[in-house]
């Protein structure tokens, strides 16, 4: 049997890094070898495996230099401050990364771009393979009714998100902007209030709800005269991203350099 994959784990003690350690402890494929949060966390020097009750021989650390020693890949889903650090961690200690925050600046998604060209990054703000199936569907529907259809992408997220639209909505939005022969930039509207005057045609309108516990829905609404297409998808769990984090992560063993998103890691390319 080949060794495992040695993996460290950045945002330990977060919603996804809960969801994380659960499935690599589920893994015989994969060894937990680093767990890593911000130096003022509370959980610093226990052990990784102690919420699930189990002793996983690795102790939650502030250090990623540390952690990153003897590592393979890094899987990360924290904050983007936090993960350009790791980033420029990985690059020095030539680890792979699978990076799965949200919210990146475009100077920071140049830096990700510039960094590939080192070490091998998954990159992708949605891991889930039905996500995955859902933007080439929407990048197909948005083709065949680029004409006379008004394309609006609507999601909704848990009330601790803090950054919107989510970052699947703006890649749901590429892919509708793909599939009309436009960029995303050029035709995007994030917010309508008071009197906006008509829907201009050709524009990929948002709308982001906030409440609850919601993991994430996203629908994309494709609206003609006489009929709407609506493409949906709802997560229920965590553990759908963790498990499509981790199938990166394998997806990037014999990937010395190079920037990958989902669709690669699944094969869709
Ligand atoms: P969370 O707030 O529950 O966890 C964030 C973790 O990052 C915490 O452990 C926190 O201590 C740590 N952190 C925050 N700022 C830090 C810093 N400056 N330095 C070091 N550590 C820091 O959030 P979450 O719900 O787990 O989501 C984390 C990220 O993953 C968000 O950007 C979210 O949008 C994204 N996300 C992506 C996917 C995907 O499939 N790509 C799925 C779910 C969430």
């Amino acid at each position: 049997m080949a060794k495992p994959i040695k993996v460290v784990i950045a945002g330990c003690t977060g919603r996804m890094g809960h969801a994380l350690l659960e499935c690599v402890f589920a893994d015989a494929d994969l060894a937990l070898h680093g767990a890593v949060d911000r130096a003022s966390n509370p959980q610093i020097g226990r052990d990784a495996g102690e919420l699930f009750g189990k002793n996983a021989g690795v102790k939650i650390s502030a250090s990623m230099d540390d952690a990153l020693k003897g590592a393979d890949v890094l899987v990360d889903f924290t904050r983007p401050e936090a993960s350009m650090q790791y980033l420029a961690a990985c690059e020095k200690a030539n680890v792979k990364m699978v990076i799965g925050t949200t919210g990146f600046s475009a100077e920071e998604k140049a830096l990700i771009t510039k960094t590939a060209e080192k070490i091998s990054v998954v990159f992708a703000p949605n891991m889930s393979v039905g996500v995955t199936l859902l933007i080439n569907l929407v990048e197909q529907a948005a083709k065949v009714l680029a004409q006379g259809y008004d394309i609006e992408v609507v999601e909704m997220h848990h009330r601790h998100k803090v950054d919107a639209p989510s970052g699947t909505a703006l890649r749901l939005g590429e892919a509708a902007a793909k599939g009309i022969g436009k960029s995303l930039d050029e035709c995007a509207v994030y917010a309508r209030e008071g009197v906006t005057g008509e829907r201009e045609a050709g524009t990929i309108g948002f709308a982001t709800m906030r409440g609850g516990d919601v993991v994430g829905d996203h629908t994309v609404v494709l609206a003609g005269v006489g009929e709407r297409v609506e493409l949906t998808h709802k997560a229920s769990s965590r553990a759908t991203f963790a498990l499509g984090a981790l199938r990166a992560a394998k997806f990037l063993v014999d990937k010395k350099t190079g920037l990958f998103d989902m669709q690669d890691v699944l094969g869709f390319k």
